[in-house]
């Protein structure tokens, strides 16, 4: 945030250019040690976190990411019990896939307490109630280390890290998706945000060249959050089998129909076309 008169959050996510977001006021703002931690309010998108001058999460379009990322595994694979969240403090992730009465328990690795404590205290609409679910768990660690050394087997991993720079650069690694296959259920499924790939086109290339090699069935889909500048927000898709794919569109829309909740973003004809991908994806 370069701004002297501290009026506008500027975010230089790709050399040339500046997302710049009006602040009506800042609610938090520190070093946790690990990562520069900022939440302000803005007269738009509500509140706003962003980590080391990334916009993470908006109030207003953070459903568009969180949603796409938990109901189109989940929906795919039709019996995700056990949920693994690497990262994903600020508990949207976490609020989306404890909206399925399937999950029995839903385990977070966050490395940095601070995010969940103060998405907690000033973004509480975020994870909306989520993190005092008797099903969830808390850990605080590195992603990479519990992958490696966890007994337990998880049906959905979803890795909702920030983008490769401070403590997520080892989440992009062909080691850490290897140990999360491992810890995966026969058809268990990995999925992971994967940047922007209109201005991050090695993250996205890279992403399904790592998941393609590790994975029975890799894939990439696309969701659209406008605070995510500049087209498609990327995610990553890895399955130890091509069975969740391959679920039928009606099957799809009756699980849909059978959870019966309201969603912001997520449909099922959404659901059948995220995968297909402009000529400019096609790694
Ligand atoms: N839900 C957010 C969004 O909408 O974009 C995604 C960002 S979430 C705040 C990213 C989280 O990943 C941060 O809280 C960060 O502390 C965490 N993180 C980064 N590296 C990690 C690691 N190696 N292990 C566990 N958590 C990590």
């Amino acid at each position: 945030m370069n701004d002297p008169t501290n009026r506008w959050f500027a975010e230089t996510l790709h050399g040339s250019y500046e997302q710049r977001l009006e602040i009506s006021d800042i609610l938090y703002r520190s070093k946790s040690g690990l990562q520069d931690i900022i939440i302000f309010e803005t007269p738009f998108f509500g509140k706003v976190l962003a980590l080391d001058g990334i916009v993470q999460t908006t109030e207003r379009d953070e459903a568009c990411y969180h949603e796409m990322l938990a109901h189109v595994p989940i929906l795919a694979h039709g019996d995700v019990r056990e949920a693994l969240i690497i990262g994903g403090g600020d508990g949207g992730a976490l609020r989306e896939v404890l909206r399925h009465g399937s999950v029995d328990r839903a385990t977070m690795v966050e490395i940095d307490h601070t995010v969940v404590d103060i998405c907690l205290e000033h973004m509480p609409g975020l994870s909306d109630g989520a993190f005092h679910d008797p099903r969830f768990d808390l850990v605080i660690a590195d992603g990479v280390k519990f992958v490696k050394e966890t007994a337990h087997k998880f049906d959905l991993i979803i890795v909702d890290s920030t983008d490769p720079i401070g403590p997520s650069v080892q989440l992009f690694s062909d080691e850490f998706y290897t140990d999360c296959r491992n810890i995966l259920t026969d058809d268990g499924i990995v999925v992971c945000q994967s940047g922007v790939s209109f201005v991050q086109e090695e993250e996205a290339r890279g992403t399904l060249s790592r998941l393609t090699k590790i994975y029975a069935d890799a894939a990439l889909y696309v969701t659209q959050v406008p605070t995510y500048s500049f087209g498609f927000m990327t995610l990553g898709w890895g399955a130890n089998s091509n069975r969740a794919r391959s679920t039928d569109d009606a099957t799809i829309r009756s699980r849909f129909e059978k959870a019966s909740f309201a969603t912001k973003y997520y449909t099922p004809e959404i659901h059948a076309a995220c995968f297909a991908l402009p000529a400019y994806m096609r790694y």
